[in-house]
């Protein structure tokens, strides 16, 4: 069959292209921009140049990454806020400020009103183009549940995209919140949900199935530990209390036993890395508890003193009977051996 016979038989997507209009004027860093830009499974440059079949190929604006700038860019998000950029995803990077928490000034905006000579808020951002989008995504943990900006004490009051509109919200598609966190967002993590929502639009997908802190089922069911290379570490009851060994890292504060995320598994970049794999304790960054309830960072998890002291009664146990094992199968099988051979 030939590539144009194959062409002709696939369905075509309901729509041919998607915009996609990133604020990154939440409080923040870029991070979740600069992270997406390692992504593979699909890479952003697969997706703007349409390249993968029956998905909608993708209009991309991000401020961090547009050849515009000034006031070209900023009608880009004009139109959007008008509903002339349809049909429309728009992503959110960094924590929404509460902007009501003072009597004057405002804590983040981008751009200036021309009417009124007055800075636009990110939060009046949101509450323009949010109505006309037919899907909202929160980039990383600052935009998904407030992270790092949001913890107790911060005068600025924010919080994550749900918080601010809502967790019943949905979009005039009738698509909940999604939230991607992390932070950094991992890079795939973010681009395969982007792909789940092009899918979607293309009339190829159901719903994204999403958790009840909205975050899309299949990245994030399972914990860090599950997907760790140094789990049988910690079967074995190999615990350590210093860094730069393969052994696990439960005691130095990794908190991955309760943690959903999937880097262990998945790798940070093209399948490299992932916190504890390389060394790093995993410090909950894409729970919506994050940061308060896991500090101090560097410290033992409460839970994981009696986990250990629990595992260690059979881990060791194990690990020397195994040893055992290990040593009889490395060796051939007695009547392979020449008669010298056993003598040995
Ligand atoms: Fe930066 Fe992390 Fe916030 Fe993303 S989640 S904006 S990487 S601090
Ligand atoms: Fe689990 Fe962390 Fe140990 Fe890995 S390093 S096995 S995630 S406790
Ligand atoms: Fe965040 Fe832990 Fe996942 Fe690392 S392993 S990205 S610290 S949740």
């Amino acid at each position: 069959m030939t590539n144009t016979a194959a062409a002709s038989h696939r369905p075509t997507p309901a729509i041919e292209a998607m915009n996609l209009l990133w604020i990154t004027a939440g409080l923040g860093c870029d991070g979740d921009t600069i992270a997406i830009t390692a992504a593979t499974q699909p890479s952003l440059e697969d997706l703007v140049r349409g390249v993968l079949p029956d998905v909608p190929r993708l209009n991309f604006h991000n401020p961090v990454l547009a050849y515009e700038n000034g006031d070209e860019y900023l009608d880009i998000c004009h139109r959007a806020a008008e509903g002339r950029l349809d049909p429309l995803i728009l992503v959110v990077e960094g924590s929404i400020p509460n902007e009501k928490n003072k009597d004057e000034g405002f804590w983040a905006a981008m751009g200036v009103d021309k009417a009124t000579g007055q800075p636009i808020t990110t939060c009046e951002w949101i509450d323009r183009i949010a109505p006309h989008a037919w899907a909202v995504v929160a980039a990383g943990t600052c935009a998904t549940y407030g992270g790092i900006h949001a913890m107790e004490g911060n005068p600025t009051g924010c919080m994550g995209l749900a918080d601010y509109l809502g967790w019943q919200w949905k979009s005039k598609s009738g698509i909940p919140i999604v939230c991607v966190p992390g932070c950094p967002v991992q890079p795939d993590n973010f681009m395969e949900t982007l792909l789940y929502l092009l899918r979607q639009a293309g009339g190829s997908a159901p719903m994204i199935p999403l958790d009840e802190a909205l975050r899309p089922t299949w990245l994030f069911s399972q914990t860090v530990h599950e997907g760790c290379d140094r789990g049988g570490r910690y079967e074995q009851a190999q615990f350590t209390d210093v860094y730069g060994n393969e052994q696990c890292i439960v005691k130095l504060g990794c908190w991955g036993p309760v943690v959903q995320c999937n880097v262990g598994k998945r790798g940070w970049m093209g399948g490299v890395g992932g916190c504890p794999n390389v060394g790093g304790v995993c410090i909950g960054c894409t729970m919506p508890g994050f940061p308060d309830k896991f500090m101090p960072f560097m410290d033992e998890p409460p839970g994981a003193k009696l986990s250990t002291r629990a595992v260690s009664m059979y881990g060791k146990t194990v690990h020397a009977l195994r040893g055992f094992t290990r040593a009889s199968l490395n060796r051939e099988p007695e009547w392979r051996r020449s008669a010298e051979d056993k003598s040995v």
